[in-house]
């Protein structure tokens, strides 16, 4: 039976139908072992690993997901040296390439991913004194005039996804190859979640620097404007969204983007 918090879980179906190599989650120790269960009982390969991750290098649980022991093991022997207590940006690029590809990035992407951590975490240009959230340099990055809503990597928290790496374009030709597979074994899966999933990753999004984002109604002219907003929901109804996103929510109806913060928040037309 579905549940009213069921969703598909698009990592796992891309996995199984070999579009990956392996799937790398990172976790609380609690998490963990549920989600190591979970694919345990799926018939998957799964190891772990401990250690510092992400810019804020918060102490997670990470967890390898793969067909086999051996791929992986791989990845989680890709990720090791980046688990170290300090790697020179160098080192740190070089390495996170090399889980980007032993988890089946397109290359295009990965390239984008190190060259912003050759940059600095949080830096828009190279040599900027201030910083932004990850999401918004990486958004940043990609953003094109119409961006292809099957590569909105920017509600992971409400789990609602194709992708889960960030797309050096909003129109990546291999990003799109791999989307669009991900989604014909999603309609195929479990039809009505495909169709919830759809309808919310091409809801017009705005993204502030400090990574807020909100799901944005558009009136279309010269220059769209919003005309009203929501936090983004995951489908389980009793998840509570974001109080930053709320707080955007409520704001964006009334002021200009400009007025939203210095770099100002970028839209992203997922329904173009
Ligand atoms: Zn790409």
């Amino acid at each position: 039976m579905h549940g009213g918090h069921q969703r598909i879980d698009v990592e796992w179906l891309a996995l199984a139908a070999g579009l990956k190599p392996a799937i790398r989650i990172a976790a609380t120790a609690l998490e963990a072992s549920a989600i190591a269960g979970r694919f345990q009982a799926m018939g998957a390969a799964v190891v772990t690993a401990r250690g510092p991750v992400g810019v804020h290098r918060h102490e997670h649980t990470l967890v390898y997901v793969a067909r086999d022991p051996e791929a992986a093991a791989a990845a989680r022997a890709a990720e090791r040296p980046l688990l170290a207590t300090h790697l020179p940006p160098r080192d740190k690029a070089y390495y996170a390439g090399e889980l980007g590809r032993r988890l089946g990035y397109p290359r295009c992407c990965v390239d984008a991913f190190t060259a912003r951590i050759l940059r600095g975490p949080g830096k828009l240009r190279a040599g900027d004194r201030d910083s932004v959230h990850e999401d918004y340099v990486a958004a940043h990055d990609a953003y094109v005039a119409k961006p292809d809503w099957r590569l909105n990597n920017l509600l992971l928290r409400q789990h609602l996804r194709l992708v889960t790496f960030e797309p050096c374009r909003y129109d990546c030709g291999l990003a799109l190859a791999f989307a669009a597979e991900v989604l014909r074994l999603c309609h195929a899966s479990d039809g009505p979640s495909a169709h919830v999933l759809v309808d919310r990753l091409q809801r017009p999004l705005v993204l502030t620097a400090a990574g807020a984002r909100a799901w944005a109604r558009l009136e279309r002219g010269a220059s769209p404007r919003v005309v009203a907003a929501e936090a983004p929901r995951a489908g389980d109804p009793a998840a509570r969204p974001d109080p930053a996103d709320e707080v955007l929510a409520a704001r964006l109806p009334r002021l200009a983007l400009a007025e939203l913060g210095d770099p100002p928040p970028l839209l992203l037309d997922f329904s173009a």
